[in-house]
């Protein structure tokens, strides 16, 4: 099978993704912070991440996926404290949220699912190798700091020069929180313990404290997946500080390089804006929901869009995504209904390769940078033939199995949940979106806005139909 090639963050190149020691490919993706149900943005990362898992299997490789829980911050102990629960009992109640909102979204577990507060040993040993290579240094208040100038390597993601960052930072430290750090630059690795903090702090060789948010993805990548592993994931926002910083925690304390590549999604925006509480159009999956759409059609929007590029959310995406769900399932049905599973077709690929048939160019496209957008204009390309030869009568046996296993392969690509269609629903019958088509040309044309009308009749005449008008309505059929 091809391989996959994808944009890295790093070399700012499109690379070859394969797995270094040629059997498992290991990678870590930054996982929630749960003080609170995940948001469709949340999710639109996490499906990023599982489209590119399920790409790389496909094409005949076996991973190794760990995505972390951030379950120990300031919010986080926050949001507890005011819940009256343990920190502990609180982030289980909202890991379990994720979880469930993750399996409707149909995404694959990953492999491990380490959590910060489950790794402080981790940690502790991390910043003790750090302070004695000479990269970290204990403050007085208890906290511990990251020495940014005893790393010469800092900003190699972001090509932040070091002298500017220090430069704009000016040499002394002012901010009232961190006045204990050798330079603003510099980050925390242990927090003292502070009051506010209640129950929820751990010792340490340099007195009681937490962990800074920082370390806990370094910890628990290295300890996982080895010291050098093969991909690092997160949304763009996490490139600077976050991963900035686990790269120079990660390669000080080894002097390995950390991850070869990395691998970042851009936003979701909301009806045009930044996604905020204060805007109100922050939705979580339960939202979605009670607007009527279901967790598969958000899946289908949300995987639309190129992930490198913002998208927008909005509901009309939505009702596109509900026609084009059905589209693709009448074809399956009409195809002959049953899909080859995602395990078989991982042997399949791993033993060989998979014929396509008409989907090649589609799978193709998703093999280059993961190409959402191309690899859908390819897929519609392809079915408008093969449902008017369907809808003729017109294909083998063996045509339609070639096709199913193809179109197989981007379904599991894509985790798209399919409806279950009515017998009325199938695609023999005029598809959803000709109809939607059709109607919209009926209504142009009572209001004589011809313009529109002649372009909406070209569209349907596009899709492979053609509307016969009569003195009170229309009719639509096969061109
Ligand atoms: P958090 O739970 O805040 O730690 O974030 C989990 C993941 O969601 C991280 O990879 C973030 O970069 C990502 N993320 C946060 N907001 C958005 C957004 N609006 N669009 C896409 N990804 C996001
Ligand atoms: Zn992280």
């Amino acid at each position: 099978m091809k391989r996959l090639h994808l944009h890295d963050t790093l070399s700012r190149n499109r690379c070859e993704i394969f797995p270094e020691d040629g059997k498992n490919f290991r990678f870590y993706c930054c996982g929630p912070t749960v003080y609170g149900p995940a948001h469709i943005g949340n999710f639109r990362a996490f499906l990023v991440q599982d489209l590119f898992r399920r790409v790389i299997e496909l094409s005949g490789v076996k991973t190794l996926h760990v995505r972390n829980i951030t379950d120990v911050d300031d919010k986080t102990i926050r949001e507890a404290q005011k819940s009256e629960l343990s920190l502990v009992e609180f982030t289980a109640g909202w890991t379990e949220r994720f979880h469930e909102d993750a399996k409707l979204l149909n995404m694959l577990d990953p492999h491990l699912e380490p959590s910060a507060v489950q790794h402080i040993p981790e940690q502790i040993q991390l910043i003790e190798k750090l302070i004695k290579n000479g990269n970290a240094y204990p403050s007085e208040d208890g906290s511990v700091y990251f020495s940014v100038k005893s790393y010469s390597n800092y900003g190699k993601l972001t090509r932040i020069d070091q002298r500017d960052l220090m430069a704009g930072a000016g040499e002394t430290a002012n901010d009232a929180d961190e006045y204990e750090k050798d330079h603003i630059c510099d980050f925390v690795l242990w927090k003292a313990r502070k009051p506010e903090d209640g129950d929820n702090y751990w010792d340490s060789p340099w007195g009681s404290g937490r962990p800074g948010w920082h370390l806990e993805c370094s910890a628990m990548g290295m300890k996982y997946l080895g010291e050098t592993f093969d991909l690092h994931a997160g949304g763009v926002d996490l490139c600077f500080p976050h991963h900035e910083n686990e790269i120079a925690q990660s390669e000080a304390s080894t002097g390995k390089e950390f991850a070869r590549h990395w691998f970042h999604n851009e936003h979701l925006m909301v009806e045009g804006s930044k996604m905020s509480k204060s805007l109100g159009n922050l939705y979580t999956l339960a939202d979605i929901n009670e607007r009527g759409f279901s967790a598969a059609e958000l899946r289908y929007s949300l995987l639309s869009g190129s992930y490198r590029t913002k998208i927008n959310f909005s509901f009309d995406r939505m009702n596109e995504a509900r026609i084009n769900l059905k589209r693709i399932a009448s074809l399956v049905q009409s195809l002959g209904g049953e899909l080859p599973s995602y395990e078989e077709l991982c042997e399949c690929a791993a033993s060989g390769s998979i014929n396509l048939g008409p989907f090649e160019s589609s799978w193709d496209a998703l093999l280059e940078d993961l190409n959402a957008p191309a690899a859908l204009g390819e897929l519609f390309v392809a079915i408008k033939p093969l449902e008017k030869e369907l809808a003729e009568d017109n294909v083998t046996e063996d045509t339609k199995k070639v096709a199913l296993h193809g179109l197989a392969l981007l379904v599991h690509a894509f985790g798209w949940v399919l409806p279950v269609l009515e017998p009325e629903q199938l695609s023999l019958d005029v598809p959803d979106h000709v109809k939607d088509l059709a109607e919209r040309r009926w209504i142009a044309k009572q209001e004589k806005d011809w313009n529109e009308s002649d372009r909406l009749r070209d569209a349907v005449i596009d899709e492979g139909w053609v509307i016969k008008d009569s003195k009170d309505g229309y009719e639509l059929e096969r061109s």
